[in-house]
């Protein structure tokens, strides 16, 4: 792997986590909106509706939790592009570099496409 790969490759990663972030804020804020209107006044004129809004606080966690999960893989990505950069690409089980189609595709994968655990 070269730099001008590496570089595109970080590119990606920086890319994708801000995307993230925003994605995390965003559910973070939708989860704190829909807590908030349960409220015991809200649960007294609305009943109907706080079944709705505890699975929109659920959906919104979920998509915090995914969010947060990706990001840190992609800091653990970043952080192995900077600190072991000759190491980086390389799959985890046998120390296959990994195709870079792939890498492109999901450049914080820590396996090739043999190896990749079940999503
Ligand atoms: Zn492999």
């Amino acid at each position: 792997m070269n730099d001008t790969i590496r570089n595109e490759l970080e590119s990606r990663l920086l890319e994708e986590r801000d995307r993230l972030q925003e994605d995390l804020d965003h559910a973070v804020e939708e989860s704190r909106d829909a807590s908030d209107v349960g409220d015991l006044s809200n649960l007294k004129s609305h009943p109907a509706d706080s079944g709705t809004q505890e699975d929109e606080a659920d959906t919104d966690l979920r998509i915090a939790e995914r969010a947060t999960e990706r990001i840190n893989r992609i800091d653990a990505a970043l952080t192995r592009l900077r600190e072991q950069p000759d190491e980086f690409g390389r799959c985890e089980v046998e120390g296959k570099a990994i195709a870079i189609e792939r890498l492109r595709l999901v450049p914080w994968t820590t396996r090739c496409a043999e190896h990749a655990p079940p999503r």
